[in-house]
């Protein structure tokens, strides 16, 4: 059968592209090299898929994507925050918004979004081929003539390519797409892991593994000099940091890393240093006959205590009400100043996102076609675009994807 259109990657880009090329009347195909489709979704957001971010203003939303931004209008203008928040709600998957707006399915499941999407496909009558791998796609003049499988090939009158960026690589995504698209004559912006969790040097770093801080401050320095700070939730892994705060600072630490760098996290940033004096004074009080390695659990999570005690220095098993007003600043300084000697940070396999990818300058972004090759499209995350944690990225999975599938189909 000859397809109009064959969307290769059947993560959210593709699955949208796909569905809304049926829609508007196009035979589609969709090629997918896993057995499920949308397999890094079901990971999105702690497996609770945080879908877009309630930025209902434009050039706000925009701004997040820096001087790269503007490219995205004609997309968010096509199918915007709103339209993605009525999509899902129109299909029994109805969305609330936290901290940051944020936006989750009631159901806090990334599953329920998945199974939207598919249904959007069978429903619009999208033909999927599953566990078939793109090889390569084949020009001939300046059209895409074919694409070949492993062990066939298939023709289509117009191609999208969504085959996502290079992170997290056993979801599938392993930068194809930009491949090809560079063979084919298209710049690339070397791909970077973006979004990324730190590495640390501190070995007792994974006593903390699993511990999710929820306001703290976190500052970065190098060389004793200030450089980012910002104020949120992060999380210790077993090797270092990672959550929304350190993500998102995680490019800027990177370009800071031809020095030696430090993160100092104030874990209770509400309280200054003489308030949290007078607290501490009052809870060892209170505590005064305890031995001090059981007296912090006011103050703190319980998985810190232990962490808190050593690096203190102080006498486990002294009683609280003796610990001497040295001691007491130690503790406070601690608090205020916790310290982590940065390493590095991890790579493609535990980014989130990845950064770089198909040059802007050579597509369209009123129709997201390729602006050297007449009858290939892009979206989703195999393009040059990458905006911060918060729903930022898939929501571009979602404009690209509509605006791609629809230009391909009316093309
Ligand atoms: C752990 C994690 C959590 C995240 N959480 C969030 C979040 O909560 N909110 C948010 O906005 N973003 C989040 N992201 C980012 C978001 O998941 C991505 O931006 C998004 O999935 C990119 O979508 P895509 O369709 O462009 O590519 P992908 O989702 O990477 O899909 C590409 C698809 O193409 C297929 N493919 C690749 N090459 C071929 C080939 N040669 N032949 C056939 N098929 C191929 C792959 O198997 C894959 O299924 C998260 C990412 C990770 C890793």
């Amino acid at each position: 059968m000859k397809y109009d259109i064959a969307v290769i990657g059947g993560g959210p880009a593709g699955m949208i592209a796909a569905g809304r090329a049926a829609q508007c009347g196009a035979r589609v195909v969709l090629i997918e090299r896993n057995c499920n489709l949308g397999q890094k979704l079901l990971l999105t957001g702690k497996g609770r898929c945080n879908i877009t971010n309630a930025e209902y203003d434009l050039r706000r939303f925009v701004e997040q994507f820096g001087d790269k931004g503007k490219f995205l209008y004609s997309a968010l203008h096509a199918f915007g925050v709103q339209d993605t928040i009525q999509f899902f709600k129109q299909r029994g998957v109805p969305t609330k918004v936290e901290r940051g707006n944020r936006v989750f399915p009631v159901s806090d499941k990334a599953a329920d979004v998945q199974r939207v999407l598919v249904d959007y496909l069978h429903e619009t009558g999208v033909s999927t081929i599953k566990n078939a791998t793109v090889k390569s796609l084949v020009k001939s003049g300046s059209r895409i003539d074919k694409l070949r499988l492993a062990e066939a090939e298939l023709k289509a009158s117009r191609y999208i390519v969504c085959t996502g960026g290079l992170s997290y690589p056993s979801t599938g995504s392993r930068g194809d797409g930009m491949r090809w698209a560079n063979h084919l004559g298209h710049t690339l912006i070397p791909p970077q892991p973006a979004l990324v969790p730190l590495i640390v040097e501190e070995p007792w770093i994974k006593d903390l593994q699993g511990l999710s801080l929820k306001n703290v401050r976190i500052s970065v320095y190098q060389d004793n000099q200030k450089k980012d700070e910002r104020f949120g939730e992060a999380l210790f892994t077993h090797e270092g940091m990672s959550g929304p705060i350190i993500l998102d600072m995680s490019q800027s630490i990177g370009n800071l890393l031809n020095g030696p760098v430090s993160l100092y996290i104030d874990l209770k940033p509400a309280l200054d240093h003489s308030v949290l004096d007078t607290r501490l004074q009052r809870d060892l009080l209170e505590d005064g006959s305890k031995m001090f390695k059981n007296s912090l659990y006011k103050l703190l999570p319980k998985k810190l205590i232990p962490v808190i005690i050593r690096l203190s220095g102080i006498d486990p098993a002294k009683k609280a009400g003796d610990i001497t007003r040295e001691e007491r600043k130690r503790l406070l300084h601690l608090l205020k100043r916790f310290k982590l000697q940065v390493r590095g940070l991890a790579g493609f396999e535990n980014a989130i996102i990845t950064a770089g990818g198909i040059s802007l300058k050579e597509i369209n972004p009123q129709t997201l076609c390729s602006r050297l090759i007449e009858n290939l499209y892009f979206a989703g995350e195999v393009i040059d675009l990458d905006g911060p944690t918060g729903g930022y990225n898939l929501q571009i999975c979602w404009s690209t994807g509509y605006l791609a599938g629809e230009n391909a189909a009316h093309a």
